[in-house]
C-alpha cells in the first residue's frame, strides 16, 4: 500500500489538522473530519495512486519537509534593509500598538483586522482568507474568504478551534485573484510548501499573516469551558478574548451561549488559565512546533505581553513586518491616524513571548528526547533532542505530557456526546495538578535558599 499522510502523519498522532493536503491532493482522494478527540485528521475517501505522496510533501510535520530556516532565506533574505536572528527569521522592523477602530472587537490590539480589511480597501488584495464564527454546535469556526471589508471586520477575535483550509485551498485553485491568507506558524509552512508544488497557489496568495501560537487545542477544550461556565451541552457561538475594563489584558474571559440559549462566562483566573498552561487538550503535532514567530509570514501579529502593556484591559499587538510593501500600509495608517503604532526593540517584543520560546526551544528539546525515548515517530526539528535541561523543567514537561494525553482520554470518557461530566472529569485531573504544584513549592523551598546563599556569598 502507498504511504499518505494518514499512515505516516495522522496514525502516528502528529497531524495539526490543517487541512490543506486534503485541498490539493491532485485525486480528491482526502477528506477532513473530526475525530473522537475533537481534532481535524484527513480520512482517505478514494484510492491513492501509486507513488503520488502529494499529500505528504505539503504537510508541515512530515519528517523531509524543509525547515523554516530554509523556507525563510527564500523568501525574505533578499529583502534590502532585512536582518535575521534566530528565534524570530528575517524582519524588517518590530512595531507595537493598536488600531483605534478594531481594538475593542479585537483579541489584542485589533490589528489584524486593521491589516485585512485595509487590504481590502486599498486593493492590494481581491480577497481574505480568515478564521470566522460558523455558529453551529458541531463546528463553531471555520476558514471562509471574503470580499468585503465588514464580513472581516465580523471576524475579529482570536479562535482557540480548529479550524482546516481544505474547502478555501480549493476555492483558490478555481477562482483567479490575489489572496490574504492569515495562520498560525505550522498553517503557513504547509501553504508555502504546498505553494512550491503548484504555481496557482504561489501566484494567488499575495499576502500571508502570521499569528503567534503557543498552542492550538480540540474543540473538546471549548466543550469543557462552556460547562465550567455553566453553559452545558451544544454551543450556539464561542468568544475567547472578552475584554473587561477593570481587568488586565491578559485576564480576558471565555463567554458562550448554548443552543438553549444560557449564556455563560468565565475568565482566565476562574479555571482558563489552568487547562490552558497545562496543555489539557493540546494537539500532540504543537509539541513538536519550532517556529516561535511564524518565520515565513509577511506579517506576524502577537499579544503585548509585557508589563508595560497587558495592564491596559483595551488590549496592544505587538507585531513583526517582513515584507516592504505591508511596512509602507502600517506608515500610512499612522498618518492617516487609523492606527497608534510605533517602533519597539525586538529584544523586547522577544521578551514579550519567554514562554512560548521556552516552548519551543528548551522544553522541545526534551520532549524530542523523551519521544526518541520511547520510540514515537516525530518530525525532524530544527531543535536537537536532550535531557540536559533543568530538572524541574523536565518534570513540568512529563507532567504537563502526561496531562495532555489524560485531558482527551478523560474526556471521552466522561461525555456522552452532549454533556461532560464535569466533576468526575475534573476529579480524575487533579491528581496531576497536585504532582504538579508539589514539584513547584519544591522547587521554591530549594530556590529561596540559593537566593539567600547567593545574596550573602
Ligand atoms: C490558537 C492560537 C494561539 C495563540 N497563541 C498566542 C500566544 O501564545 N502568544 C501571543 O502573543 N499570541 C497568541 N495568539 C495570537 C493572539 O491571540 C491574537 O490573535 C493576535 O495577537 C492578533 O490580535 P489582533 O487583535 O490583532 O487580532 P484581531 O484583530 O482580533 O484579528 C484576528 C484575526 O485572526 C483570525 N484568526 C482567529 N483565529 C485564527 C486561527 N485559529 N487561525 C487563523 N486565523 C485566525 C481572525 O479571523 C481575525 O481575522 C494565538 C492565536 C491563536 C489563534
Amino acid at each position: 500500500m502507498n504511504t499518505n499522510v494518514i499512515d505516516a502523519i495522522a496514525n502516528n498522532d502528529i497531524c495539526i489538522g490543517c487541512g490543506i493536503c486534503a485541498g490539493i491532493c491532485p485525486q480528491g482522494a482526502l477528506i477532513m473530519k473530526f475525530n473522537k478527540y475533537g481534532e481535524y485528521v484527513p480520512y482517505q475517501e478514494k484510492e491513492c495512486p501509486e507513488k503520488c505522496g502529494f499529500c505528504l510533501n505539503v504537510c508541515p510535520f512530515y519528517e523531509k519537509a524543509t525547515n523554516e530556516n530554509v523556507l525563510g532565506e527564500e523568501l525574505f533574505s533578499g529583502i534590502d534593509n532585512s536582518k535575521y536572528l534566530p528565534d524570530v527569521g528575517y524582519y524588517l522592523e518590530s512595531y507595537v500598538g493598536y488600531s483605534y477602530r478594531f481594538r475593542e472587537s479585537g483579541a489584542s490590539g485589533g490589528m489584524t483586522t486593521w491589516l485585512l480589511t485595509t487590504l481590502l480597501e486599498k486593493n492590494v488584495v481581491d480577497y481574505v482568507i480568515c478564521v470566522t464564527p460558523h455558529n453551529k454546535s458541531n463546528k463553531l469556526f471555520v476558514f471562509e474568504i471574503f470580499d468585503n471589508a465588514s464580513s472581516v471586520s465580523s471576524s475579529s477575535g482570536s479562535a482557540y478551534y480548529p479550524v482546516e483550509m481544505s474547502k478555501v485551498i480549493k476555492k483558490i485553485l478555481d477562482e483567479p485573484g490575489r489572496y490574504a491568507v492569515t495562520g498560525l506558524p505550522c498553517f503557513l509552512k504547509g501553504l508555502k510548501l504546498a505553494s512550491k508544488k503548484n504555481r496557482i497557489l504561489d501566484e494567488r496568495i499575495a499576502v500571508t499573516i502570521g499569528l503567534v501560537c503557543g498552542q492550538m487545542k480540540s474543540k473538546h477544550y471549548t466543550t469543557y469551558l462552556s460547562t465550567l461556565a455553566h453553559a452545558n451541552g451544544k454551543l450556539q457561538n464561542a468568544y475567547y478574548r472578552g475584554k473587561n475594563p477593570d481587568n488586565p489584558a491578559n485576564n480576558y474571559y471565555f463567554h458562550c451561549t448554548n443552543e438553549e440559549g444560557a449564556k455563560g462566562k468565565i475568565y482566565w483566573d476562574e479555571g482558563v488559565s489552568e487547562a490552558w498552561v497545562n496543555r489539557w487538550f493540546t494537539q500532540n503535532a504543537c509539541n513538536f512546533c519550532d517556529d516561535i514567530f511564524a518565520e515565513l509570514a509577511d506579517i506576524t501579529f502577537m499579544d503585548a505581553w509585557l508589563k508595560e502593556y497587558s495592564y491596559d484591559s483595551r488590549g496592544n499587538n505587538l507585531l513583526i513586518v517582513r515584507s516592504k510593501s505591508l511596512q509602507n500600509l502600517i506608515f500610512d495608517g499612522i498618518k492617516s491616524g487609523q492606527i497608534n503604532v510605533s517602533e519597539i526593540l525586538i529584544n523586547k517584543l522577544i521578551e514579550s513571548q519567554k514562554g512560548v520560546i521556552d516552548l519551543k526551544r528548551d522544553q522541545l528539546q526534551y520532549r524530542l528526547y523523551l519521544s526518541d525515548k520511547y520510540g514515537l515517530k516525530i518530525p525532524i526539528k530544527r531543535v536537537k533532542a536532550a535531557n540536559n535541561i533543568d530538572f524541574f523543567k523536565r518534570k513540568e514537561v512529563e507532567l504537563k505530557n502526561k496531562m495532555q494525553i489524560m485531558s482527551k482520554k478523560y474526556f471521552v470518557d466522561n461525555f456522552d456526546g452532549e454533556y461532560l461530566h464535569l466533576s468526575e472529569f475534573r476529579r480524575q485531573m487533579k491528581l496531576y495538578i497536585y504532582i504538579l504544584y508539589s514539584w513547584k513549592l519544591v522547587q521554591k523551598y530549594i530556590a529561596i535558599p540559593k537566593q539567600i546563599r547567593n545574596k550573602y556569598s
